[in-house]
């Protein structure tokens, strides 16, 4: 909440006293279901339905779907429920479409008011009008259009001769009659309906074939919403004056439309032309791809919503743009996790250690805590004859400098009561070590226990505790080589960093994974239902190696597991 105490948005709020006719602060989240909603949108989101909540009033969840090209149910599907998982339940849900018929009614309106006409002029012939030379270049004489002047019956015989289809793309389209004069291009005559190339039909206005722009469905579905507070990105700024020419022209309620600045996310990409392709040429799995920066990826990769809002947050909202990096988003993120997640151990790539002098059947429960603060709780894990440790953990050859595991060295596995000492190793015909044999160094009665140097995580093996749990874990590097994906001479595909993924197809969970995966057992197939829906909500810390997300992959018989972020920030140094 604190980012609406200062800056920007209380000063909006106190622009203006909240009009009689609308006592009630009310803002809308406008997006159009084009597409799935990236990083950006959070911010969006954070600041409309943030806004509105601290200040007691309501936001609506209003889809744009101003042009059927691109929309699908599938985006309006996806937009709901992920507005939904950050944490924010709109008043209602709206549609521009909803109004398409009080649109168009106002819109005659204007014609009759001599505020719009039915222009017939090509795309270049427009340009030309507004000034814009061959090169386009700007700046050369603005000139009005011929229909400009027509009658004003005309217009609306006209303007019903594209409702009912009689025009095909480019052959009409009805022009806001605005102020040529102006220096504001938002001024020289905006398009108010068009017809599209694509006859495809609109999903929820089957019967329409022309549609109203952005500049004509926005502002006056702000006003018939009673929207107190039409919060857009900067880009819109220049908008204001026909945003509010329109409203002011029909005599219709004025919302107070206000601009803060984009968020971006450097060294990804987040435009949706961009997306597709790396789908399509299979650089990532899908639009959810834990490495991709849509929030349906950030949600699978495992980031808490509450993580991302914190991050939002802290930004705070300004009338800049803000370009932020990669890392710095990970790092609020792993702030978040660091309190908010249970602690347990992993082993990425096992090397299997035999303890020699503990008997074969041998299992002791070791309590090991969920996390550093107390109320996370604790469980067991089962410390038996045959443990694995991290391969990385043991070396051939000891070192003075080296405190971890090698031949004649002591090092401590984590809450197991006495530390182990490798003794010799065995390896196969390439090379590899196989097995490292160890003793327990218990202390005879009377002696003191040897105290290791370090500590080390690891797994037991006990079938009977569910112990190990097999796993593939999904460890991830930046999509991207450079921090500017989109400005690499071959095109942005030329950037795209070979070694973005680490599998570890042999990962070993411990025990207590079964306790915090409070949605098991989960269902034999990767089936749509609500476990599958929550598996990302299964969040962990892995003792000394990373934080990690049950992937919705995940099965009964195989668990995936998806890095949300390392331990510590390796790439803001
Ligand atoms: P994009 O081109 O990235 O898809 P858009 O403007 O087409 O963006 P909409 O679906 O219209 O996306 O977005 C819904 C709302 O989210 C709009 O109010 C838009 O201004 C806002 N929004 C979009 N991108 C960002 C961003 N990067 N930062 C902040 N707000 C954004
Ligand atoms: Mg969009
Ligand atoms: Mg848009």
């Amino acid at each position: 909440e604190a980012m609406f105490k200062s800056g920007f948005l209380s000063e909006v709020y106190n622009l203006r006293p909240i009009s009689e006719t609308h006592p009630k602060i009310r803002t809308r989240f406008p997006p159009e279901p084009n597409g799935f909603l990236h990083i950006g949108h959070s911010k969006a989101i954070a600041i409309n339905f943030g806004f509105a909540k601290y200040h007691g009033g309501e936001c609506i969840l209003r889809f744009d779907d101003t042009n059927p090209e691109g929309e699908e149910q599938v985006y309006y599907d996806a937009i709901r429920d992920i507005v939904k998982w950050l944490g924010f339940e709109p008043v209602r849900e709206t549609h521009a479409s909803d109004i398409f018929d009080k649109l168009y009614a106002l819109s005659e309106e204007l014609i009759k008011k001599d505020g719009a006409y039915v222009c017939h002029c090509t795309q270049d012939e427009v340009k030309a009008q507004r000034g814009q030379t061959e090169g386009g270049q700007r700046g050369g004489q603005r000139y009005a259009c011929k229909h400009r002047t027509r009658p004003i019956e005309e217009s609306l015989t006209e303007f019903r001769a594209m409702r009912d289809g009689k025009y095909k793309a480019g052959e009409a389209a009805l022009r806001m009659k605005q102020d040529l004069e102006s220096d504001n291009p938002q001024m020289w005559d905006l398009f108010a309906w068009r017809i599209p190339e694509s006859g495809k039909k609109h999903l929820r206005a089957p019967s329409y074939c022309m549609f109203p722009t952005y500049d004509m469905a926005h502002g006056l579905t702000d006003s018939h919403e009673g929207i107190t507070h039409s919060l857009c990105t900067q880009e819109f700024e220049m908008s204001r004056v026909s945003y509010e020419w329109l409203n002011d022209k029909l005599d219709v309620y004025r919302p107070m439309q206000r601009e803060y600045g984009r968020l971006n996310i450097t060294g990804t990409v987040l435009s949706k032309r961009k997306i597709i392709k790396l789908v399509k040429e299979g650089h990532v799995r899908d639009w959810d791809d834990p490495r991709l920066y849509t929030l349906i990826a950030l949600r699978r990769r495992g980031v808490p919503p509450g993580a991302i809002l914190n991050f939002v947050n802290e930004l705070g909202v300004t009338k800049n743009v803000s370009n932020v990096q990669m890392h710095r988003f990970d790092q609020s993120v792993r702030q978040f996790l660091e309190t908010t997640v249970p602690r347990l151990m992993v082993v990425l790539e096992p090397l299997k250690v035999v303890i020699d002098d503990i008997a074969d059947d041998h299992v002791e429960m070791c309590e090991v805590p969920f996390g550093k603060d107390p109320s996370f709780g604790t469980h067991t894990v089962p410390f038996t004859k045959t443990v694995y440790i991290e391969r990385s953990d043991f070396r051939e050859v000891d070192s003075a400098d080296y405190f971890r595991l090698a031949p004649g060295k002591t090092v401590g596995l984590l809450k197991v009561p006495y530390p182990i000492t490798a003794t010799t190793f065995e390896k196969d015909a390439v090379g590899n070590v196989t097995v490292v044999h160890a003793k327990y160094e218990k202390p005879a009665e009377g002696e003191t226990a040897k105290k290791p140097k370090s500590f080390i995580h690891w797994v037991g093996e006990s079938p009977a505790h569910n112990s190990p749990t097999r796993a593939e874990v999904r460890a991830f590097n930046p999509l991207f080589k450079s921090d500017d994906p989109s400005a690499h001479p071959e095109g942005f595909l030329a950037d795209i960093n070979p070694n973005s993924e680490n599998i570890y197809a042999d990962a070993m969970i411990e025990t207590g994974f079964w306790e915090i995966s409070k949605s098991a057992p989960w269902p034999k197939s990767a089936a749509e239902d609500d476990v599958e829906k929550n598996k990302h909500s299964i969040r962990f810390q892995g003792m000394r190696t990373a934080y990690y997300a049950v992937d919705k992959e995940s099965t009964s018989e195989k668990v995936v597991l998806n890095q949300i972020v390392t331990l510590k920030d390796t790439q803001g140094k």
